[in-house]
C-alpha cells in the first residue's frame, strides 16, 4: 500500500511538471509559437521565407521523432551552403535553433559542405532512440519572394521525407535491411553522409574531426586517415619559427581533404599541390614507398615540408599509411558484402583509437631542403616529386 501511494504521489507529481516541461505539437505549430520562437534570435522585421521553411522541417521532424528530449538532439543541413532562388539558405540556421534548441556552438547544428546547387535538407536526428527524420526541400519551390507567413502554411513544401533508424549497432547487427534502404535511396542518396555523421557524432567524434569530415561531406577511414596524419605531423614536425606547412598530395584521396582543414594547407593558396599517381605509375615507385603503396589500398600519401619562406630553408618528410596493419588491429577487413559496413566499423574504431595516430603514420623518407630551394622545386610540369626524392625506378 506504501509503495503504490509513493508511486501514485510520483505519477501526480511528474502529471504537475510535465505540462509545462514538454513542448507539445500544438504549442509549437501555433505560427505565435514558432515566432515566438524565431523572435528570440531573429528581429521579427528579418523574419522571411527561410526562416519559414526550416521552422516547418523542424517542426515535422520533431513530431515524427515522437518530440524528443532536446539533449539528444543532432541536426545536420546544406543550409547556408545550398542557394534556393539564387538567395542564401543561411537564415534556416536561426529556426533551426529556435525550434530545436540546437546550436552551432554546443556542436549539435552541423553543416556539411555542398554544392549551392544541391537541394536544401534537414536532417534530425534523435541518438537516444537512433531514429532520425530526413525531410528535403522541393526543388520546384519557390522561396525567394515569398513572405514568412506564407511559407508558413504551405503545403507540400518537402518533396523527399523519410524517418529511419540509423543507430550503427542496429544497422551493423542487420545489414541486409539497412543495405535495401541504401539502394533505395531513402535519404535521396545522402544516406551515407548523414548516418555517418550521426553515429560519429554520437560516438563523440572531436571537433576538428567533425569539421574534417563535414567539409569532405561524410566520414570515411580515408579522411579519418588524415586526421591521423595532420595529428602525427603537428606532433612530430611541429614548425619552428616563421616555417609553415606545404604538401605535395600524392596521390590525392579522402585523407587531403583532413589536412586542408587541420593545417589550412589548400590547394587554392598553393601550399597543397595535388601530383597523381596511376595504379600504373606506382610499380616505378622503390620498394621502400612501393610497400608504403599496397596492392590493394593507396598507402602512400604524399610528401610534407616545414618550410621557411623567407630564409629558403626547410626540411620534408614522406608519410605512408599503414592500413594492413590498421585492419589486422582493428579486425576489420574491407572488400566483404557491405561496403558501408566495413566503412562504418572502421570510421567507429578509428575515432575511438585517434589518440594512436602515431601507430598508424609510417616514415618512408626524410630530407634536409638545400638552402635557396623551395617546396614547388619539387614537383612540376616536367618534375616527378619522387623521382626527385630518388623514390622513383629509372625506367
Ligand atoms: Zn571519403
Amino acid at each position: 500500500m506504501i509503495i503504490r501511494a509513493i508511486l501514485v504521489t510520483i505519477f501526480s507529481i511528474s502529471l504537475l511538471f510535465a505540462v509545462p516541461l514538454v513542448t507539445t505539437a500544438s504549442q509549437v505549430k501555433t505560427e505565435s509559437g514558432m515566432a515566438q520562437k524565431l523572435a528570440v534570435l531573429v528581429d521579427k522585421a528579418e523574419f522571411n521565407s527561410f526562416h519559414a521553411v526550416a521552422l516547418q522541417a523542424g517542426y515535422q521532424a520533431l513530431n515524427q521523432l515522437g518530440h524528443p528530449d532536446a539533449k539528444n538532439l543532432l541536426v545536420v543541413t546544406n543550409a547556408g551552403y545550398a542557394k534556393v532562388d539564387d538567395q542564401s539558405s543561411a537564415p534556416c540556421l536561426d529556426a533551426l535553433t529556435a525550434v530545436t534548441g540546437c546550436t552551432v556552438g554546443k556542436g549539435n547544428l552541423l553543416t556539411v559542405h555542398s554544392a549551392a546547387f544541391t537541394p536544401l535538407y534537414f536532417f534530425v536526428y534523435d541518438s537516444l532512440s537512433g531514429r532520425a527524420a530526413y525531410l528535403e526541400v522541393d526543388k520546384n519551390t519557390k522561396i525567394g519572394g515569398t513572405s514568412f507567413t506564407q511559407m508558413l502554411d504551405k503545403k507540400d513544401l518537402f518533396a523527399y521525407q523519410a524517418v529511419e533508424t540509423i543507430m550503427a549497432s542496429k544497422l551493423i547487427a542487420n545489414p541486409e535491411i539497412w543495405d535495401k534502404k541504401l539502394k533505395n535511396r531513402i535519404f535521396n542518396g545522402r544516406e551515407f553522409s548523414l548516418v555517418s555523421i550521426a553515429n560519429l557524432w554520437t560516438d563523440k567524434a572531436p571537433a576538428d574531426l567533425m569539421q574534417a569530415a563535414l567539409f569532405h561531406d561524410h566520414f570515411c577511414p580515408g579522411v579519418t586517415a588524415g586526421y591521423y596524419l595532420a595529428k602525427f605531423l603537428l606532433d612530430k614536425y611541429p614548425l619552428a619559427d616563421n616555417q609553415s606547412y606545404h604538401i605535395i598530395a600524392s596521390p590525392a584521396w579522402c585523407k587531403d581533404d583532413a589536412l586542408q582543414v587541420m593545417l589550412n594547407c589548400t590547394v587554392g593558396k598553393g601550399n597543397m599541390v595535388v601530383y597523381p599517381l596511376a595504379d600504373t605509375d606506382k610499380q616505378y615507385l622503390l620498394p621502400e614507398a612501393k610497400d608504403a603503396a599496397g596492392i590493394n589500398f593507396v598507402k602512400n600519401t604524399g610528401i610534407y615540408f616545414m618550410y621557411n619562406k623567407k630564409a629558403k630553408t626547410g626540411k620534408g618528410v614522406v608519410l605512408g599509411f599503414d592500413w594492413d596493419k590498421l585492419c589486422k588491429e582493428s579486425g576489420i577487413s574491407f572488400g566483404r558484402e557491405y561496403p558501408w559496413r566495413d566503412n562504418l566499423q572502421c570510421d567507429l574504431w578509428m575515432n575511438r583509437h585517434s589518440n594512436d595516430y602515431a601507430r598508424y603514420v609510417t616514415v618512408i623518407k626524410e630530407f634536409e631542403l638545400e638552402q635557396g630551394s623551395a617546396p614547388g622545386d619539387y614537383i612540376g610540369p616536367s618534375i616527378n616529386p619522387w623521382k626527385k626524392l630518388d623514390l622513383w625506378q629509372n625506367k
